[in-house]
């Protein structure tokens, strides 16, 4: 068998993804001495260079984190209503979803309401009529409410991304960091009491983390000072049943904290 020479700049490329995917700023390198069975590139100088990258990606995402946290919570919205934001943003080019949506899907419901349901993205029926959850999904979203003595007239319904990913793939991390303002906006506008996020996608782009969704939920977060409550995307209970009677624990959490709002 032949072995590939080990490539020392491959190797601390991986490293070090592997640390910042975990949230750890530094490195410890072993003193090892390394077996040359090659002429080696100059580790010091790459070594140096991967560091210096490290740092100035750090500095970013520490930038990043306290522009995000100098935004003061429910100051004044920049527009004076949905209706508003809704035209401002209708015509949204900012990503290139929307050069293949078919229409752009805002939200619906109460603007006034103290629920807000806030999914991640389009499907093919929701892309097609203009409105969230509308598909399968959409209908076991409406027995959802239904069960909990609510009507989609009392909540307010959008999702992270306001155009469907092409073949309903994931929304990709860009898409959502150009979205996400439009987004931030409806909430500030509506100023709802709770916030439920549906499904992996959304919960983690609200609380920008990567944490699994089984961890995520049955405990209260917040997103800009509103109570957040985690729950299964309905498109997923169409997939696995089995998780029905865990989204119906949590409708009932859900509701009872709705209800102390009165
Ligand atoms: S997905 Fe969002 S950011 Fe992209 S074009 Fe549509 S509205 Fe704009």
């Amino acid at each position: 068998m032949t072995y590939k020479p080990i490539n020392i700049h491959q190797m601390l490329k991986l490293a070090l993804a592997a640390q910042m995917e975990m949230g750890i700023s530094e490195m410890v390198l072993p003193a090892v001495e390394p077996v040359r069975t090659v002429p080696q590139p100059d580790e010091n100088a790459i070594a140096g260079q991967i560091i210096q990258n490290q740092e100035i990606y750090m500095a970013a995402k520490k930038a990043e984190k306290v522009s995000q946290a100098a935004i003061p919570l429910f100051q004044d919205p920049s527009f004076e209503n949905i209706e508003e934001h809704y035209r401002a943003t209708c015509n949204c080019q900012k990503c290139p979803l929307g050069s293949t949506r078919t229409n752009f899907v805002y939200g619906v419901g109460n603007p006034q309401a103290d629920l807000m349901f806030i999914g991640e993205a389009p499907g093919a029926e929701e892309d097609r009529q203009g409105k969230p959850f509308v598909g399968r999904a959409g209908k076991l979203l409406d027995q959802i409410l239904a069960a909990i003595k609510l009507t989609r007239d009392e909540v307010y319904i959008c999702n992270i991304l306001k155009c469907r990913p092409p073949g309903n793939r994931d929304p990709q991390p860009d898409e959502m960091a150009q979205c996400f303002p439009h987004l931030r906006e409806q909430v500030r506008i509506i100023r709802p009491k709770l916030i439920c996020a549906l499904g992996r996608i959304a919960a983690q782009a609200l609380l920008q983390t990567s944490t699994p969704l089984g961890k995520l939920r049955n405990r209260w977060h917040e997103y800009e000072g509103v109570p957040l409550w985690i729950t299964y995307h309905p498109a997923a209970l169409l997939r696995f049943p089995a998780y029905k009677r865990d989204t119906w624990e949590d409708m009932k959490t859900l509701k009872a904290r709705y209800d102390e709002l009165k």
